[in-house]
């Protein structure tokens, strides 16, 4: 394993899941930019969806690593809005959740439902 490699591992057995659980909340509370009529599917059991996992997660981990270092706006536009045109997408890991979490006509946004106990990643 080269250092960068070790390094990367115990970054991430550092991270704390109730964190991570907690900035995916933050960081879709304040997401307004989604083209809501076509292609805004969400899920508020995100943490059901494998590959949802996996893409917050590295968002997550990127964006951590931008706090501390600067580069927010590479953030955004090379990172989330990346990983956001997938996960919201009709075909993304939510667009064909089958779960109607809201009633037609109502606007739609981005709840969590908090992961049962003992749900880690
Ligand atoms: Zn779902």
């Amino acid at each position: 394993m080269s250092d960068q490699e070790a390094e990367a591992k115990s970054t991430e057995e550092a991270l704390s899941v109730e964190d991570f659980i907690g900035w995916v909340e933050d960081t879709m509370a304040d997401v307004e930019s989604v083209d809501r009529s076509a292609n805004m599917h969400w899920c508020a059991q995100w943490w059901a969806h494998p590959e949802a996992i996996k893409r917050l997660k590295a968002l997550y981990v990127e964006w951590l690593e931008r706090q501390a270092e600067g580069g927010m706006s590479s953030w955004w536009i090379d990172h989330f809005d990346r990983h956001a045109s997938v996960l919201f997408a009709k075909n993304g890991p939510f667009g064909e959740c089958g779960v109607s979490h809201v009633e037609k006509g109502m606007r739609r946004t981005l709840e969590c439902q908090q992961p049962p106990t003992g749900w880690t990643w």
